[in-house]
Formats: structure tokens, sequence, C-alpha cells
């Protein structure tokens, strides 16, 4: 049987598993690693790298380095990440004349779709490598609180890496396949993940091997990157005080920082002190200039501290739309990189007034979980694990006024398809606008806007008379479906669908014919 793989494309480490018998196993990748940096280059001489070697060389050229694009995923230039990136990263964004964010890499604008895709196809060379075989289809995770752009986002780039997803599933509920907890015991779950970029709580609950979400929320702006950060910025305050140079300006040396708080921060999960050492960060007419500090577990923590209780706001939403209380929490999860951190084990415990399960590899087990969601879909798991999930976000409609009606509401277990009668308010009306939204502010302008639809070719009948049925589907993967139907005349009405955002399907069409003819 053809091999499925199940991917955990990660903000800033990306893993790929597949089932061998009943375990799920990683995939080693092309330089023997287990996890993956998401990091796209491209070089002077025009070369595309990806994964460990697009991340070795990233200091050397940051500007042509693209890192954390998952943040940017399915958002517009004006967006706050695509603001935030453009702060904080080396690598240039630009605006495609319909409000798209483009990526620069070397001469081109890319969108992010298509540098994730890159990642993906990467990653599904590794697979291909190690089976000696080709692998076309993946279980792929996302956030659980990406809205349905993101996720469509994500499919796109699948589809020009050549992968068909075979189910997108949300990275908590993976964790919980991937940490096998016990399916015939009947328990909830609180799955705190916090990776490279972006922070989720999810409140699962299982019952006689169901997995039901019953409710997540997070920060996509939240994760191992602003710890990092924290330490960027005091080594930096450091050496101002000391030195009297502002290295905030340097890209090439702030890159060099960054690097090194990263790695101090995972020896802190460790040891209770480390060396910070940068030999020659700047130099000037006097002679050259260095980095060398010790940071303590102590320090880290007294610097880190409030990013971690900036999680805790986002676990009180979810216990009250779950209706729970920490105490009725069975079992917590730890997911995601960061939460190797001791701070935020101790942290999470005293929140819950549990200790979390113990660690296996925290960075691993989204990817192993949805190597087991592809076995069961490929029906070779001997007990069915029925899975369902919740959609994050409300879903509905723009009225009067700009007001958003909710029409599926937010944590409805997916798949789901409800169905609304509309009319007409107008004599001879010959077609209505439905704003299609997704979020949960009252005003309709502050939600995300998903789609226009006209409903034309309406019979011409005196106003309120015409009724259509207008029907909303979230299919199991998140992803939104909008159809609609004249109740008098039983013929399905025509939509025209504009996606407000996002790659449309010739565009992906051209991608895929360029990667064909070698060009980037
Ligand atoms: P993920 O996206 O789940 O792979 O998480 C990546 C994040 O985890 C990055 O920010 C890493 O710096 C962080 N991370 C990895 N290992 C450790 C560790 N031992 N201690 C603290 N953070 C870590």
């Amino acid at each position: 049987m053809a091999k499925v793989v199940g991917i955990d494309l990660g903000t800033t480490y990306s893993c790929i598993a597949y089932m061998e018998g009943t375990d799920p196993k990683v995939i080693p990748n092309l330089d023997g690693l287990l996890t993956t940096p998401s990091v796209v280059s491209i070089t002077s001489s025009g070369e595309r790298l990806i994964g460990n070697l697009a991340q070795r060389q990233a200091f050397t050229n940051p500007k042509n380095t693209i890192v954390a694009i998952k943040r940017l995923m399915g958002k517009k230039y004006d967006s706050e990440e695509a603001q935030e990136t453009i702060q904080r990263m080396p690598y240039k964004l630009a605006e495609a004349a319909n409000g798209d964010l483009m990526v620069e890499l070397g001469s081109e604008k890319i969108s992010p779709p298509e540098i994730s895709a890159m990642i993906l196809e990467y990653m599904k060379k590794c697979a291909e490598s190690f089976f000696g075989e080709e692998v076309n289809e993946a279980v792929i995770t996302v956030p659980a609180h990406f809205n349905d752009h993101q996720r469509q986002a994500t499919k796109d780039s699948a589809r020009i890496a050549g992968l068909e997803v075979l189910r997108i599933i949300n990275e908590p509920t993976a964790a919980s396949l991937g940490y096998g907890l016990n399916t015939n015991e009947n328990a909830t779950i609180a799955v705190y993940d916090m990776g490279g970029g972006t922070f989720d709580i999810t409140l699962l609950e299982i019952n006689d091997g169901v997995f039901h979400v019953l409710a997540t929320n997070g920060n996509t702006y939240l994760g191992g990157e602003d710890f990092d950060n924290r330490i960027v910025d005091w080594l930096t305050d450091e050496f101002k005080r000391e030195k009297e140079i502002d290295l905030s300006q340097d890209k090439l040396a702030l890159q060099r920082v960054k690097e090194a708080a990263e790695k101090a921060k995972r020896e802190l999960s460790f040891t209770s002190e480390t060396e910070i050492n940068l030999p020659f960060i700047y130099s000037v007419d006097s002679g050259s200039k260095h980095i060398q500090n010790k940071l303590t577990r102590q320090k880290l923590e007294e610097l880190t501290k409030d990013l971690v209780e900036k999680s805790f706001p986002f676990i009180d939403q979810a216990l009250e739309d779950a209706n729970l209380e920490p105490e009725k929490i069975d079992d917590v999860i730890l997911v995601g990189g960061q939460t190797r951190m001791p701070l935020i084990r101790s942290m999470i415990s005293d929140f819950f007034r549990k200790e979390p399960k113990e660690q296996i590899n925290p960075d691993e087990i989204v990817a192993m979980g949805a190597a087991i969601q592809s076995g069961i879909l490929k029906g070779e798991m001997k007990d069915l694990i029925l899975l369902l999930d919740v959609t994050p976000l409300s879903l509905g409609i723009e009225t009067e006024k700009d007001q958003f009606i909710q029409i599926i509401e937010k944590n409805t277990t997916i798949p789901t398809k409800k169905t609304r009668a509309f009319t007409t308010v107008e004599h001879d009306q010959r077609r209505v606008r439905v704003h299609v939204l997704q979020g949960e502010e009252e005003r309709a302008s502050e939600n995300m806007s998903l789609a226009r639809f006209d409903l034309v070719g309406i019979e011409s009948a005196p106003a309120g008379v015409p009724q259509i049925d207008v029907t909303f589907e979230i299919d199991a993967d998140g992803i939104v479906k909008v159809s609609a139907r004249d109740v008098a005349t039983e013929r399905e009405q025509h939509i025209e669908v504009k996606a407000s955002s996002g790659l449309s399907s010739e565009q992906i069409d051209k991608i895929i014919k360029r990667q064909e003819t070698g060009e980037l």
C-alpha cells in the first residue's frame, strides 16, 4: 500500500512521521535529524536552500532567508502579523495589487503558501528517500484557531508541493492522539501547546474512543521566539550600557545575537546557567567588540515570566467556553518545543493544580498524532478511533447596519451544516448579495471577511416572496463551503464566489507549472 505521512508544519520547526504497524515513527530529514527548521532561503548564486542548510546560512544572508512563514499564512499585507514581521525580520514583504501579502526572496515576490510548499516539498522528499518510493498523501496539522483562510492556504501549499491532503487536523487533537491516551477511558484533557511562534490551548474530552474538542483558544503571536527576543533585548541593552553601541540596527549582528539567545534558552532548560559568547560582534576604529554574558535560569525566568502569564487569559476563556473549572481537567499535556522550559511546566502545574503528563518529545508528538490519523483514515488501525473536532470561530453573515449574525457558532462539532432562509427586500429583485464572515465580533466589519456571494437568476416576484435556502457547511478540515437553492423552483442557484484573499486555483496551477520548468 502507498505510504501516507503525517506532517506537523510548524512555525519554527516541521516534523514528518508515518505508521509502522500501529506505532507512529518520525522520519529523519536528509541530514538525519528528526525535526527540520521551517526555513527557506536563496543564495547569491540563486540556489534555493531548505531546512538545516537554510538555517545555517541565515546570519550571513538574512535578507534572503525566510523564517516563521506560518505566521503570515492567509494574511493580508496590512495585517498585524505582517506589520510585526516587517519590524522584526530582516527579510522584506511586499503588497500585491489586491492587498495580498508577498515575500521577497531574491528577485522574486512569492506568496506565503508557496514558501510553505517549499518546506512541504522538502519533507516529502525526505520521506521518499527514506521509503525509496513516492509519497503523495498526507495528513497535515494546523493550529486549532486557524481560520478558513489559513486552512485553505495550508491546503494550497500541499497542492503546490504535490501532496494530496487526506485531512487537516488541529495540532492539539493530533497531540492527544500522539500521546496515545487510553481511548477506552473517559477523560477531560487540556493541551497546552507553545511552539516557536504560536500558542494554543485546547480542551478535549475522550468518550468511549471519541475525541471531542470542547473548546480551543490561542494567540498566533505568542511563542518561543518571544522568549528569544527577550534575551536579545537584554543582551543588546547590556551591550549598549557597557559599550555605548546600539546593535538594534545591525541586522547581521542581531541575527547572530538571536541564534545565541535561542541556544542559551534551550540550554537553560537543562542547566542553571550558561555563557553567551559572541566574539567580533561589532567593529569600531579602536578594535572589535564582543558579547560575553552569563545568563542564569533565574534571570531568564525573570525576563519571560510575563510571557507565560500572557497565556493564562486564553486558558480562562477556553475553560469558560467549555464550562469547566481547572480542577475538572484529568490530564494536562504539554506540546511544542517551548514547553521544555521548566518555568512553563511549573506555572502550568500551579494553574491546573496538577502535574502535566510525563513529557514525550513535545516537538515530535504532533507529527506522530497526524501519522496515527492517517492510519485511521486509511483503515490501517485495527481499533478505529473516531475523531471529532470543533470549529474555532463562529461563521455567519452581514446584515443591515454592519451587524454580524452567527449561523454556525464557535465550538460546534465539525463537520457541520446549517441552512438559513433568505428572501428579497425589493420588488422584482433578481439578485441577493450575501457577505460571509468568520469571527466573534458583533460588528460585521470587525470580523474576517471570507467571501461575498451574489445569488443571481432569482425569478421576478414581489419583495419577501422568494425563499432562498443558503447552506453553510464546514467540512472535516474546517474549511467553509456555501451553497444556495431556490425553494420555489427547487433549482440550485448559481453562486459567484469571490474569495477575498489567498491563491486562486489558476494561480496555484501557474505556480505548479512554473516549478515544473524549474524556475523559482
Ligand atoms: P516547535 O515549533 O514546537 O518545534 O517549537 C520550537 C520552539 O521551541 C523554539 O522557539 C525553540 O527555541 C523552543 N525550544 C526547543 N527546545 C527547547 C528547550 N529545550 N527549552 C526551551 N525552548 C525550547
